[in-house]
């Protein structure tokens, strides 16, 4: 079994998401007492958010790659970084180490592409959902992606940083959620990503018959599925 290295802290409320996950997955697959090899290094994701707001994205990115770097040397065969946002800093990270990065969107494409899915919307930070390094991922592989309004970004980011980050699940910005997923649905949306680690803390596919693809759940359990070389794609949602 390979080891994985995860970065993790982005926030922690995610990173609890995909060490259960990727947990189950191992002990699904290989029954028994069988559990994952992994590291985690968890950042203090203050000092990420600070880059973030003040357009420190470098900064973050080093910080990252010293993380990168620390789990290559603890014998880290893989790495996932825990965060959509993050893979805005990718190059430069993988750049710092020799070893692979199993990357968020690319994994989150497979599925849409496994799904027959070309027009999805993509929820996240403000970040992940106006700027090109996430969505380019996604229309390099044929997918056009819708985003909310103004308004639904401004939602959605708030949602993000001053709840679900601090593990505040509110039943008001629930619906709240579930009403922008609405209306991307209703603009011709076959699918919602939810590109952020921590909206599956908030909403799931029973709260809306629109298909929701979680990545924290992809990410991980690929994560999961490759450690053990498998390749059960219809597994992976
Ligand atoms: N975990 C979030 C994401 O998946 C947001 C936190 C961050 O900015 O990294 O994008």
């Amino acid at each position: 079994m390979k080891k994985i290295g995860l970065i993790g802290g982005m926030s922690w409320e995610s990173t609890v998401t995909y060490y259960q996950i990727i947990n189950r997955t191992i002990k699904e697959e290989l029954g028994g007492l069988h559990s994952a090899k992994c590291i985690i290094y968890s950042v203090d994701f203050d000092e990420i958010e600070q880059c973030q707001a003040q357009g420190e994205w470098e900064k973050s990115g080093a910080i990252l790659s010293e993380a990168a770097q620390s789990l290559e040397k603890a014998g880290a065969d893989f790495i996932v970084i825990c965060t959509n946002t993050m893979h805005k800093m990718v190059d430069q990270i993988q750049r710092s180490i020799a070893i692979p990065i199993l990357h968020i969107a690319e994994v989150t494409a497979d599925e849409l592409v496994e799904r027959k899915i070309s027009k999805v919307a993509l929820l996240g930070t403000k970040y992940t959902m106006e700027q090109e390094f996430y969505k380019s991922k996604l229309v390099e592989r044929g997918i056009e992606v819708l985003i909310p309004d103004r308004l639904g970004v401004d939602v959605i980011n708030n949602t993000i940083y001053n709840e679900l980050c601090l593990g505040k699940i509110e039943e008001i910005s629930k619906k709240k959620v579930i009403d922008i997923i609405e209306e991307l649905s209703k603009q011709g949306a076959e699918g919602v990503i939810l590109g952020c680690t921590e909206i599956g803390l908030l909403i799931n596919q029973a709260d809306t018959k629109t298909l929701l693809f979680d990545t924290t759940i992809i990410h991980a359990k690929r994560a999961a599925l490759h450690a053990i070389e498998l390749d059960k794609r219809e597994k992976c949602i």
